[in-house]
């Protein structure tokens, strides 16, 4: 797909999705985007983003068609309007950015593709300063001729990595955020003991993280966000117990162990079930606080 003439819809322009659409509209590409919340409009068009309440419009005269929506309901709901399908062209190709489930995603292409429209997946890890950055893994599922085609397009969102066939990008984000969940809830325990035992919570993630056990957890999310207590990453802790969910369903699907992946699972839907609908994923660092507070 050449730029800068390239035409691409963009449908879900919300955390991710307005500062991802408004990289593309700066590498030269002619973007529209679509958002069903008026607000996400309104804060996408800031960033410079064309935007439009009406759906099909996204899909007119567009080389490629974005999703970063919340989940896999979200993209059956939009890939089921027809009014919408029938505005894609041919070559077009419809890639699913949103951390949607893998099996789902297998059906879904294979659906559109009776339709002879053709779907890849595309998931991201890095968060919304990386969307803004270009500094994000672009996880992708879909057969190597069909990447070459969105390989600038991608490349424009940080690097690309073809994990396998359609459905393999939303598989290995979901792995990666159950890795991510469990290090989380991990490091906040190892935090709160060495906290009790009076040492220096800056000390221990020095330490932390020019030792073995560094992550992103130790290195981003309670440096950045937790200990200034900001807890403003911009990843909902709901969103992230729905990728845990993802990922260990798809490992009890193919029969693959997941006894720890399970018992964090529980740990965070406890948590989520504890906190605000809105909490940031990094607040699960309060919820193991009060958890661990005296008498609590
Ligand atoms: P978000 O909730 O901020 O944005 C989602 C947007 O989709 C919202 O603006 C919402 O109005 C819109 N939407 C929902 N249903 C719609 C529909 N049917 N039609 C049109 N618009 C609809 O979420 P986000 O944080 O931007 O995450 C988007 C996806 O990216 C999720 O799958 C998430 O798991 C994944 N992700 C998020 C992050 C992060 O740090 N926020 C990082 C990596 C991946």
């Amino acid at each position: 797909m050449s730029k800068p003439s390239a035409s691409v819809g963009f449908v879900g322009l919300g955390r991710m999705g307005a500062p991802m659409s408004a990289r593309l509209v700066d590498a030269g590409y002619t973007v529209i985007g679509y958002d069903l919340s008026e607000d996400a409009r309104r804060r996408a068009a800031a960033l410079g983003v064309r935007v439009t309440h009406d759906l099909p419009e996204v899909a007119s005269g567009a080389h490629a068609l974005i999703l970063m929506l919340p989940d896999s309901d979200a993209v059956a709901e939009v890939l089921g309007d027809s009014a919408m399908l029938d505005k894609i062209e041919p070559e077009t190709i419809v890639v699913d950015m949103s951390s949607s489930e893998p099996m789902r995603t297998k059906e879904l292409a294979t659906s559109l593709q009776k339709l002879g429209i053709k779907m890849i997946d595309a998931p991201v890890s890095g968060g919304v300063s990386g969307a803004s950055k270009g500094t994000l893994t672009v996880m992708v599922g879909a057969e190597e001729t069909d990447l070459a085609q969105m390989q600038d397009l991608l490349s424009t969102f940080g690097r690309v990595v073809r994990a396998g066939s359609v459905g393999a990008g939303h598989a290995v984000k979901a792995l990666n955020n159950l890795l991510s969940a469990t290090h989380l809830w991990a490091t906040s325990e190892a935090m709160l003991a060495g906290e009790r035992f009076g040492i220096d919570p800056r000390v221990m993630l020095s330490v932390f993280n020019s030792s073995s056990g560094r992550s992103g957890s130790t290195e981003n999310k309670w440096p950045n966000f937790i200990l200034p207590r900001t807890f403003n990453s911009g990843f909902g802790l709901r969103l992230m117990v729905k990728d845990m969910n993802i990922a260990v369903g798809l490992a009890e699907q193919v029969g693959a162990p997941v006894e720890l992946g399970s018992r964090v699972l529980a740990l965070w839907s406890q948590a989520a079930a504890g906190l605000q609908p809105e909490a940031d994923h990094t607040e699960v660092a309060i919820w193991l606080e009060q958890d661990a507070a005296p008498g609590g």
